[in-house]
């Protein structure tokens, strides 16, 4: 029975590498008829931003990629936010004490910062565990009786985890493989404090636990701490889920982590969605505001990281349930290209109904408010093989709403000689003479006139296509002008004779 969570503390809008863990969650979740739960991991109050839960639970809204179990949601779990799951965490911490697999520690900051010093003018690191711990002050280093009275005079503590000597750890990932840690080189980490709050480590393994969750999915960042979660299960007692430690996205130079600023400094989001500061008031883009569609932020993400093992790059997201597996995830970091995203982008916009196209379209822009939306839509349809992004559309289609106001002098030093105008005027007579104004119309009678100038085709098309477009790019000219119509094709002839 697959269970699998998305975890993400609640401390700013959700980054691009967290959209990544949550859809292979997703993907594993799917793929194995099981169940994808969203925990909210708010147990440190100081770096709690306002907003950044709702902002993550609508990322993953858009992204096409819902949680089965969740804050507000099938709650058989929950509560799915641990700052409403405080009051349970104690009891486990003092059983670890009982058991003797953690101890209280009452040493002040500053203390802990000497010693920090101190070691690190000797060119060594303080590490706080069985190396250190009787110099200090715990409850192993104390008498019983000692730590009791601190504990009843309400002195500040922490519970911190009783790391062991001289042994090695034999942890296992999906992804890794095998993985041996000396203990020797571990602290003894805080799994609790005095103001009743427990850490992440605690926190989340409890939680897990409870949650019954059967695979652990989540970033390298996240692969240091795995020897202690191993070592809190064993200490619990309880059966420890798989692990899978997902690779570093790596900058698209492909050297260091990626980060929020490489966005802002490259020009690309690193955000699903926008994000404003509820602080600073300052805004971050977004993936969806950008013009891009969740289909190719999807396709892509699956990639970084991952592959098929076939040539294959374009999948649906059932497509990527079906392919999806955990022992195809690289171990090397994925290095982000954001012209990749923009090449999905592409494609998913070549999928998409022209009719929704041509809505979204029209909404961007006030020349179209008035636009027949079926109009519209064949417009799409002609030139959205040239466009990545909604946006792209205005540029690449005006001329089909708006005769051309200049044209490209480059074109016109090549469309034109001295025998287009006279050429240009017995087109207008031609084009005036087709009755029925079809594509095919068109086609037929230019071509036969032309035919029968026996002149080159470039000779008529270029400077046609110049006076209908402005410019020698767009779809065919016979498309054109039965989009146009009669009356402006002639018009705009003249327009540019003139
Ligand atoms: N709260 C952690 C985070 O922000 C969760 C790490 C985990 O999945 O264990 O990523």
């Amino acid at each position: 029975n697959v269970r699998v969570r998305f975890a993400p503390s609640p401390t700013g809008p959700l980054h691009i590498g967290g959209v990544r863990t949550a859809l292979f969650n997703y993907l594993f979740a799917k793929k194995h008829q099981g169940t994808f739960i969203l925990r909210i991991e708010d147990t440190d109050q100081n770096r709690y931003v306002e907003g950044a839960e709702q902002y993550i639970v609508d990322s993953l809204n858009w992204c096409g990629i819902p949680f089965n179990e969740g804050p507000g949601k099938n709650e058989k779990f929950g509560p799915y936010r641990q700052s409403e799951r405080k009051h349970l965490y104690k009891k486990y911490a003092e059983q670890l004490i009982v058991s003797g697999d953690a101890y209280y520690a009452f040493d002040t900051a500053e203390i802990l910062d000497f010693h920090r010093k101190d070691h690190e003018e000797k060119g060594k690191t303080f590490i706080y565990n069985w190396h250190n711990r009787l110099k200090l002050s715990n409850s192993l280093s104390l008498s019983a009786k000692e730590t009791k009275a601190k504990l009843d005079a309400g002195d500040e503590y922490v519970i911190r985890f009783k790391s062991p000597q001289d042994e090695t750890l034999h942890l296992k990932d999906i992804i890794r493989g095998d993985i041996q840690i000396d203990t020797n080189i571990l602290d003894d980490k805080v799994l609790f404090k005095s103001d009743g709050m427990p850490t992440y480590h605690l926190a989340n393994i409890v939680d897990d636990h409870l949650m019954e969750i059967s695979h652990v999915i989540r970033g390298e960042e996240w692969l240091p701490s795995l020897a202690l979660h191993y070592q809190l299960y064993k200490a619990f007692g309880w059966k420890a889920p798989e692990f899978a430690h997902l690779p570093l996205i790596l900058k698209p130079t492909g050297t260091g982590k990626l980060s929020k600023r490489d966005g802002d400094k490259m020009g690309f989001p690193v955000f699903p969605l926008q994000w404003e500061d509820p602080l600073t008031h300052d805004i971050s883009r977004g993936y969806k505001e950008d013009g891009y569609f969740p289909e190719a932020m999807i396709n892509f993400l699956a990639f970084l990281g991952w592959n098929p093992g076939t040539e294959q790059e374009i999948f649906s997201l059932d497509e990527l349930i079906n392919a999806f597996d955990l022992e195809r995830v690289n171990k090397s970091g994925a290095r982000f290209d954001p012209e990749k995203i923009k090449w999905f982008n592409h494609h998913y916009m070549q999928e998409q109904n022209d009719m929704e196209l041509a809505e979204a379209f029209v909404a961007q822009y006030n020349q179209l408010t008035d636009i027949d939306i079926n109009y519209a839509a064949l417009v799409v349809g002609l030139v959205k093989e040239r466009a990545t992004f909604i946006s792209d559309l205005w540029e690449l289609s005006f001329y089909f709403f708006q005769a051309p106001k200049t044209y490209d002098k480059k074109a016109v030093q090549k469309a034109f000689n001295e025998d287009t105008p006279e050429l240009m005027l017995e087109l207008v007579t031609i084009i005036q003479t087709v009755n029925d104004f079809t594509v095919a119309n068109l086609q037929t009678d230019i071509k036969a006139w032309i035919t029968d100038k026996n002149i080159g085709f470039g000779k008529v098309m270029m400077p046609l296509r110049l006076a209908l477009v402005g410019a020698l790019q767009g779809p065919d000219v016979f498309e054109i002008m039965f989009m146009i119509g009669k009356i402006e094709t002639v018009e705009r002839i003249e327009n540019i004779l003139n």
